[in-house]
């Protein structure tokens, strides 16, 4: 092989390989000063050493005072331009066009995650991964690094706002007695306003018992799930969810759990069993890199294969559960919110989890502190994507996405719901409006229907509500109608609105 072409081959490919991604709040005040981050990382998900580009911002909207070329100090790949601000009217983009000395004829210009700018936000949108593993899980423990790696890369690589390390100490051969270092980790980590870190673990229960959940707390110190029984043991331990939530009900802290990859083939949760409990668990993991729990036929099986139970989140909404959606990675190569695979099994291409985009959560919060966040989660006051981060809302009249509503007359009559969106890098919307787990109607905005702004799309649903309402459900037995969207683009990423649900009595 001639060595010059090599060099040459390397070169591009190193280039192509190479990810911009720029960064700037999700919501800003209208005149708001604000930074734009950026951040250079390779193929392997690490950032690159020394980035020769240099940046010409073009074609942005809504901000003042980016430069007109930007290049990275030497021996880096991250950046931060401080002083802008936004002037809308309604969204704020930036735009970088990319130039490499090594092929000068390729000149991509990525964008930044879109930011909503309003006179007064009603609220923040922080970004996160609340579902790492590292090395405490000694799961795949080669791929993962220590947890300190986890929020490091969170914060600094993939620019979050909030990350949780929800190790198995137990259920998947480890030990609990790495419990006060994790602690230790998520009181050092926290910078409140900044960053912020969740207190978390995996617990694992066999099929029948609860299948895998992850357990959030609102505190730095609260205790694990430990109890020395037969039944905590192995992979797959037998000890029920139900003893988990008596245990933590018991040690007074504030906690929540988070049923995950219920479409999974083994270890998931049916919802033909009998317990649920909202105000124990209000979010669902709609999606990990093992796939989408969402359906069972979506476009993104579960790694490893689904079942055919009733474990999804649609069943869950037809037994009445009432769930808000989150995402996140369930990475075993501790890189938050990247779309990267790291180390995969030595000598052979495969990977643990079958996605390469990992999932996020997005929350709607006053403020970017745990309590803030905590809270928000605990009211499903957030929504779920694959990894873009775009933005979106659901609103039935005045009432936004997570919240359940009484029925008036004119809501048995007629229901006007409205998806709210302005898109992360994307062309072509399809926004599907799913009403008791099933798909109602699709609209797709592409061309010049879909733009850069904030797009509002509207459902009317017009069946009376007395007809349509489910009945008798396992967990709620009280007549109700719910709906929340979805919506794909061009790309193939998915974000999901956490629901709606309207009472009849
Ligand atoms: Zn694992
Ligand atoms: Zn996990």
């Amino acid at each position: 092989m001639d060595k010059d072409l090599l060099l040459q081959a390397r070169n591009i490919a190193r280039v192509i390989d190479w990810r911009i991604q720029l960064r700037i709040p999700s919501i800003l005040a209208r005149d708001e000063e604000f930074s734009l981050r950026i951040q250079v990382v390779a193929a392997d998900g690490l950032p690159v050493e020394n980035v020769p580009n240099k940046l010409s911002f073009e074609h942005s909207i809504g901000i003042e005072g980016l430069p007109e070329q930007f290049r990275f100090d030497p021996g880096t790949s991250s950046a931060r331009i401080d002083g802008l601000r936004a002037v809308g009217p309604e969204v704020a983009v930036a735009r970088a066009r990319v130039e490499t000395p090594e092929t000068p004829w390729i000149k991509p210009v990525v964008p930044s995650n879109p930011a909503w700018i309003f006179d007064e936000p009603p609220y923040r949108i922080y970004w996160g991964d609340l579902h790492v593993h590292t090395s405490y899980s000694n799961c795949h423990a080669w791929r993962c690094l220590d947890p300190e790696w986890c929020y490091q890369y969170a914060r600094e690589v993939s620019m979050l706002d909030f990350a949780a390390a929800a190790d198995h100490l137990r259920g998947i051969a480890s030990d609990p007695q790495r419990w006060p270092r994790l602690q230790e980790l998520v009181q050092r980590y926290n910078l409140p306003g900044e960053f912020v870190t969740m207190l978390a673990y995996e617990s694992s229960h066999a099929q029948g018992f609860g299948g895998d959940n992850n357990v959030y707390f609102a505190d730095e110190d609260a205790p694990y799930f430990w109890l020395d029984r037969e039944d905590m043991r192995g992979g797959s331990p037998t000890v029920h969810l139900e003893e988990l939530w008596r245990q933590m009900d018991a040690t007074g802290r504030e906690y929540f759990s988070v049923p995950h990859h219920t479409g999974r083939s083994n270890k998931y949760r049916s919802w033909n069993e009998p317990y649920h409990d909202p105000t124990r668990e209000p979010l669902f993991e709609i999606y990990s890199s093992w796939g989408s729990s969402e359906m069972r036929c979506s476009h993104m099986p579960i790694s490893g294969g689904n079942n055919d139970d009733v474990s999804y989140f649609t069943d869950a909404l037809q037994a009445g559960a009432r769930f808000g959606v989150m995402a996140a990675s369930d990475d075993h190569a501790t890189l938050p919110g990247s779309v990267h695979h790291f180390r995969t099994e030595p000598f052979r291409v495969t990977m643990l989890n079958g996605h390469a985009h990992k999932g996020l959560t997005a929350v709607r919060s006053p403020e970017l502190t745990r309590p803030a966040l905590f809270s928000s989660l605990r009211h499903r006051n957030c929504y779920a994507t694959t990894h873009v981060q775009s933005l979106i809302d659901m609103r039935i009249g005045e009432v936004s996405m997570g919240r359940e509503i009484a029925a008036d007359a004119e809501l048995r009559r007629q229901r006007q719901v409205r998806v709210y969106l302005t898109l992360h890098d994307a062309k072509i919307a399809t926004v599907t409006l799913m009403r008791n787990g099933v798909a109602l109607e699709s609209q797709q905005l592409r061309g010049r229907q879909l733009t850069e702004e904030v797009n509002e799309v509207l459902f009317i649903d017009d069946e009376p509500l007395d007809k349509i309402a489910l009945r008798d459900c396992r967990y709620h037995n009280q007549p109700f109608v719910v709906y929340y969207a979805r919506i794909v683009d061009n790309n193939g990423a998915h974000q999901w609105t956490s629901p709606i649900w309207i009472d009849l009595q």
